[in-house]
């Protein structure tokens, strides 16, 4: 039995920032819901409202500048990133990443910014967007801040967001644009599943960046490295940084062992 409660949506940011500050604490706003449902059901979490997003205006744009880098909208759709001209061209290693997650028919619910607050450790989008290096775009009627996503994620499925504050977007910076990029997923199954360990890599302008899903309570971004790094060098920094888990899913040995592997198969694939 789904637990109930009250479905409200609102046709303008004012308006939906005025109704979380009132009633923030009771309601869970949501885009595609492919988490935030999952969640209720299983009775993890019983708002008292959800607050549908796509009913908001200038919520679902990609936008692109030179100076500014990529603005990608609180509802776009893991679908709409993939087919986007300019993410295709410019920031490749988000469209590869963004191809693992889930499958199709998913991808045309499920946002990139649901992925992002869901932080979970295994989520897809998160290690290619570190490495891109990536704003989060926090409102609330008190205002609006922007926080680098290595620190909007504080633990396992936890963030600094405060229950009247929602993402209106992502800035993936325009460090990185034209980044070389790949991304690598572990599973347990051929088909499309959920990663057991995943590592993102680009090189552009004689650097590499790297980062690490699934092997840490937060996603690990690394050091930068010379685009020409012996791939021991990264495999050294990433194992001191990642604390991987025994799980039903894999052995912490098993994660260790395939971060290697996929650092030293990015590190030949990818080039500059
Ligand atoms: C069958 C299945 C397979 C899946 N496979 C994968 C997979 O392979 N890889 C993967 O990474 N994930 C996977 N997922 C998880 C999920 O689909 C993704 O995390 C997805 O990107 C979430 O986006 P959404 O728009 O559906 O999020 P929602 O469910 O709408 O929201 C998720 C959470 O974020 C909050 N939220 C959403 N948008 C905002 C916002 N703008 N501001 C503030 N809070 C917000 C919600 O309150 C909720 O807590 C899978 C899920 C299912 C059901």
């Amino acid at each position: 039995m789904l637990h109930e409660f009250s479905y409200v949506t609102h046709p303008s940011l004012d308006e939906l920032l005025a109704f979380l500050a009132e009633h923030g604490d009771e309601t869970r706003v949501f885009s595609g819901g492919t988490d935030l449902f999952v969640n209720i059901r299983a009775g993890l979490v019983s708002p008292r409202y959800v607050a549908d997003l796509k009913t908001v205006a200038d919520l679902h744009e990609i936008a692109f500048s030179e100076r500014e880098g990529l603005s990608i909208g609180a509802c776009t759709t893991v679908n709409e990133l993939i087919t986007n001209k300019t993410v295709r061209e410019r920031y490749p290693v988000l469209r590869i990443a963004a191809e693992e997650l889930a499958t199709f028919q998913l991808r045309n619910r499920a946002t990139v910014v649901g992925n992002v607050v869901t932080a979970s450790p295994c989520g897809d989008m998160t290690s290619p967007l570190l490495c891109l290096g990536t704003d989060v775009v926090l409102v609330s009627a008190r205002g609006e801040r922007r926080v680098p996503l290595g620190e909007f994620i504080t633990g396992v499925k936890t963030t600094q967001i405060a229950a009247d504050e929602i993402v209106t977007r992502l800035i993936v910076g325009a460090g990185q644009i034209d980044a070389a990029g790949g991304y690598r997923k572990l599973k347990r199954i051929k088909g499309h599943d959920l990663g057991v360990v995943a590592v993102a890599l680009i090189k552009t302008k004689g650097k590499a960046r790297v980062a690490i899903s699934s092997a840490a309570p937060t996603p690990v971004l690394l050091p930068e490295f010379a685009a020409d790094a012996l791939a021991a060098e990264i495999q050294e920094s990433a194992q001191a940084a990642i604390s991987p888990i025994d799980d039903v899913r894999c052995t912490s040995e098993y994660r260790r062992f395939m971060v290697d592997v996929y650092i030293r198969r990015l590190m030949e694939e990818v080039s500059a």
